[in-house]
């Protein structure tokens, strides 16, 4: 995502959903030459925090990027064949969002399954017919429930993920025209890839699709195989791992048509697709369109080397369409700042301190102070032989005091005045003196990736971002986890350990913004601590700085959350009245409890 102040003026909502307006604050952008446009602290003028929004019209427009991407390519390369965006709602299936992507469906949207659920979630979803790709481990339920939905006129493809499921799907499709799909494989293991993304979870290797294509014929029932599937992992950030495997992939497409006469219609490339939850050019080194012109070139040249027919194209690309659209926007609740502390006479001169001891502590603040000492590696030396002591009980709790003003100070007139020069040093300090923000919501119900795979989200203050003065902070939720907080932003180009942010007057931080929420963060977000649901406003940006507004989520409230711990209405109440010291009055307050919110109010 990039919040680009510079640029913003000519380029403002090519692809940028948010930017940094003139007076600092922070715009959402559907239709710039429209002007569908509006400072986002306007959307939540007084509503009660922490909201989250979601802006639909960016997945129209995530929808129409990717669909006008492959259709160029694919007419650039002068080719006949089709493009198919299959949505797998395991990225995100709450209700409007799938609502929204089959509405109209102008571009004959698919959907994807891994489950029996979301096979049901489908089916409920999906009033006209569409592609239904059928992913994920099955069980004859699983198939049955398929041959359903094919029965009642959708497009159904059950994709073999595993060998041992061929059985199981020959036995159960019986001689239906059900359509038949072959997960691949792709990649042998690389060696010293320490993430190992290049290599799926699921599929068949090259000798088991060969044995499954023999099983299919002689049941005589091999016209139903007509699509090959592959997936590697989801936010692949470099294309070359991509180029390769779509290589590989239409070679096995093409050897299955010359050598075993298959007639495939559909190529799946899966998902993949990577968003850029950073500044341009830092992480994914490409974009939709080198994305889609890769797939249309290895395609349209491999297939007419090898004289095979060209096949249509899918992708799964879940994160692309929705990452963008959903944002949160919390309170600080508190801050910690972290300043230089004054150490007063009246402080060294207890009697219970031995002058002695702290001496020559207070001596070499004093010097660093005057700039008399500045040399980065005999300060860190010091600084090392100060905690030694302090860990190891050398000074007594008014001692204590004192050092610990002086090791903290040190740190910020080191920081501040640019003596340290190393950049290992320089994260560490940062991250030891930035100002410690408390804001209302928790990490694990939000932003789990940010906890679970370390996913870097961007983040900033609501308003007030043309101020030139900085500050170093880091946030942390309100859970009682110590987990529950942030360890990497994006701040310009580069990814450190605290986020960069304005200097605000009276040292107030305005409300802050996490952006690019909307894939797999609803669905794996918990309930750690016991914290809720945050209410959720769908919003409509209209013209001339109007929006329509609508509310799909209430926010939870503790006897919501009590049910997790399979405690009910019933429970509560007959415990309360089981308990002698529980009075009228008290019972009266506790019960009113239940109805209150879980996050800070
Ligand atoms: N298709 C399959 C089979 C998946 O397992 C996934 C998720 O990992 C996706 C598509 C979505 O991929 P992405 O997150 O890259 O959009």
């Amino acid at each position: 995502m990039n919040i680009n102040k510079k640029k913003q003026k000519n380029k403002i909502c090519k692809k940028k959903y948010f930017y940094i307006n003139k007076k600092g604050n922070i715009n959402v952008c559907i239709n710039k030459k429209k002007k569908k446009y509006i400072e986002l602290k306007k959307l939540i003028n007084k509503k009660k925090l922490p909201i989250k929004i979601c802006f639909p019209q960016i997945i129209k427009n995530r929808i129409k990027i990717i669909n006008n991407s492959f259709k160029k390519n694919i007419k650039l390369n002068n080719l006949k064949n089709k493009y198919y965006l299959i949505y797998p709602i395991k990225v995100n299936q709450e209700y409007y969002l799938i609502k929204y992507i089959l509405k109209k469906n102008k571009y004959k949207i698919g959907l994807e399954s891994g489950s029996k659920s979301e096979l049901m979630v489908i089916l409920i979803h999906a009033k006209k017919k569409i592609k239904i790709l059928c992913n994920g481990y099955k069980d004859k339920k699983y198939i049955f429930l398929a041959k359903i939905a094919n029965k009642i006129g959708h497009k159904v493809y059950i994709i073999i993920e595993k060998f041992k499921e061929i059985l199981l799907i020959i036995k159960y499709i019986k001689k239906s025209k059900i359509n038949i799909g072959i997960r691949v494989k792709l990649n042998l293991l690389e060696l010293n890839n320490k993430k190992n993304k290049s290599q799926s979870k699921f599929g068949l290797n090259t000798s088991q699709i060969i044995n499954c294509i023999k099983l299919f014929k002689k049941k005589k029932i091999i016209n139903n195989i007509n699509m090959l599937h592959c997936h590697i992992n989801s936010q692949i950030y470099d294309i070359k791992i991509l180029e390769k495997n779509f290589t590989e992939f239409i070679k096995i497409y093409i050897d299955l048509y010359k050598i075993f006469k298959i007639k495939i219609k559909y190529l799946d490339f899966g998902g993949g697709l990577a968003v850029n939850y950073y500044k341009k050019n830092t992480y994914i080194n490409y974009d939709i369109n080198i994305y889609t012109s890769k797939i249309i070139k290895i395609l349209s040249s491999l297939c007419k080397k090898n004289k095979t027919p060209i096949p249509n194209i899918l992708t799964e690309s879940g994160r692309f369409i929705t990452a963008h659209h959903k944002i949160l926007i919390s309170n600080v609740i508190n801050i910690e700042n972290n300043k230089i502390k004054n150490i007063s006479n009246k402080e060294i001169n207890n009697k219970n301190i031995s002058k002695k001891k702290i001496k020559k502590y207070l001596n070499l603040w004093n010097k660093i102070k005057k700039n008399t000492y500045i040399n980065e590696k005999k300060i860190f030396k010091k600084l090392k032989k100060i905690k030694k002591k302090h860990q190891l009980g050398k000074f007594n709790i008014l001692e204590k005091i004192i050092i610990e003003k002086i090791y903290n100070n040190i740190l910020i007139y080191i920081s501040k005045n640019k003596i340290i020069k190393k950049k290992k040093n320089k994260q560490n300090i940062n991250l030891y003196i930035s100002n410690k923000i408390h804001v209302n919501f928790s990490l694990f119900q939000s932003i789990p990736d940010s906890w679970g795979i370390k996913q870097v989200f961007p983040i900033l203050p609501i308003k007030g971002l043309n101020n030139k003065k900085k500050q170093h902070i880091s946030i942390l939720d309100i859970t009682c986890d110590s987990d529950g907080k942030i360890n990497w932003y994006t701040n310009k180009k580069k990814i450190k350990n605290t986020l960069i942010i304005p200097k605000y007057k009276y040292k107030k931080i305005p409300e802050i913004v996490f952006f690019m929420i909307g894939a797999y963060q609803n669905i794996l977000s918990n309930i750690h601590n016991l914290f809720g649901k945050i209410k959720t406003l769908i919003i409509y940006i209209k013209k001339n700085k109007k929006f329509k507004s609508l509310c799909i989520n209430k926010n939870d409230n503790i006897l919501n959350m009590l049910k997790y711990t399979k405690i009910n209405k019933y429970k509560i109440y007959s415990s309360l009245k089981k308990n002698k010291n529980i009075n009228k009055r008290i019972y009266n307050i506790l019960n009113k409890f239940l109805k209150y919110k879980t996050y800070l109010e």
